[in-house]
Parts: structure tokens; sequence; C-alpha cells
């Protein structure tokens, strides 16, 4: 994905995947996780790295193809791929900042309360983070391709990304419950091996699917923003 967005774009979404790639790590290092008690077997998958780079990868490769004359595609290109990995840092963001958070998460921020980590919860914190992680890495795109315009622009579209991940999660994403330890969660087989059974939400639909389609939206974004600015 590293090597489509380079291709694609240059420097300038090389610089924006790293900022993505370095602030997400460092932040999620630099907060102590709270052990989660619906673990999935292996954290940082390949579903994972689809889900947060798709997209970007994909508007990356759609520059390289030739475009008619007075069509500036690799501009375009690197509006999408900050725009969406703008969402997938608040995302990130959100999760580690908000985990610091003394309030307890409200779902949507203003529903009922809920335990720490459930998805769709909101805390101010993490909104915070949300705003901090999409404004990094919009504002290294702004430098790196020497568009002022990409620095508000897709700070607002990473925070409306983040917003997007967390009403997916809250109201779409498959709730399941397993009968073997009388607790939910979020996978079809739960971490002591037994498979769940399905309490709400789309069956198909995980934490993966809800981010690809929270960055995918989020490129979306990125390209009418594109064009707003006069792209
Ligand atoms: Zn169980």
């Amino acid at each position: 994905m590293g090597t489509l967005v380079l291709l694609g774009t240059g420097w300038a979404g090389g610089a924006v995947l790293a900022a993505f790639f370095v602030s997400s790590t460092a932040v999620g290092r630099a907060v102590p996780e709270r052990p989660r008690l619906d673990e999935k077997s292996e954290r940082r998958d390949a579903a994972q790295v689809v889900a947060n780079g798709g997209p970007a990868a994909l508007a990356a490769l759609a520059a390289l193809v030739p475009a008619g004359p007075g069509i500036n595609r690799p501009g375009l290109a690197v509006w999408i791929v900050t725009a969406s990995l703008a969402a997938a840092a608040a995302d990130t963001w959100a999760t580690s900042i908000g985990g610091l958070s003394r309030t307890a998460p409200r779902r949507l921020w203003f529903g009922s309360v809920v335990e720490p980590g459930t998805n769709g919860g909101m805390t101010a914190a993490g909104n915070v983070g949300a705003l901090a992680g999409a404004a990094l890495v919009a504002g290294v795109g702004a430098l790196a391709a020497g568009m002022p315009a990409l620095a508000p622009a897709g700070t607002l579209v990473g925070f409306a990304g983040m917003l997007v991940d967390s009403a997916l999660g809250a109201l779409v994403q498959g709730r399941f419950r397993c009968g073997a330890c009388d607790a939910e969660s979020e996978w079809r087989v739960h971490r002591c091996g037994a498979r769940t059974v399905r309490i709400g939400g789309l069956a198909w639909l995980d934490n993966d699917g809800v981010n690809l389609a929270a960055t995918a939206i989020a490129a979306g974004l990125g390209a009418v923003a594109w064009r707003l600015s006069g792209g």
C-alpha cells in the first residue's frame, strides 16, 4: 500500500502516509492501553491494514491512469489520500486518547453511558484526540503538497470520518453474545473459543468493515472538498 501511495502521489502522499503511521503508532504507545475485555486473536492483521489504507491506495492507483488535459489527477489523489488517512488517524487517536477519559463514554456522545471500549462510545477527550490526529495528518498533507486549503478541509473530513465510524459502530455493526461466558462480544467466535449468537446489527459487518466504510466515505468527501476548493 505504501508503494502504491508513493507511486501515485509521490513524496506528498508518502509524507501523509508516514504522518498517519508514525503518529498512530506513537499515540498508541504513549497512552497505556487498558486491557481489552473483548479481544480478537491478532489485532494488527491484514484486514485492519486494508480498512485503514485501502481507499487511499486505490485513489493513488487511479492517479496512475492517464487523465485528459486539464485534469490534475495527482492533486486530486493527494486530497483523497490525505482525507481518508486523516479519518483513519482520527479514529485511532480517538480510541487511544479517549481511553484516558475520566468520564465514562456515552453512546454517540449524547446517548446512554456505555462501558469504555464499546463501539460508538464517545468522550470529549476522544473527540479532541480525533481532531488532533486529523489535523496532524491534514497539516502534513497541506505542507507536503503546497496546498494550504487541504489543512482545514482534511481536518474536517477526517473528523467527519470518525463520526461516521462511531455511528456505524453503534448502530449497524454486528453485536453478539457468548452463551458459555454470558458476555457480549463483537466477534462471531468469542475469545473463549465458543461461537456467539447475534443479538443485533448486521452479522457480516465487523469493526474492520466499519473502519473501511469510514475511510472510503472520507475519501469521497476528500474528492468533493477538492472540487469545492477549485481543484
Ligand atoms: Zn465465551
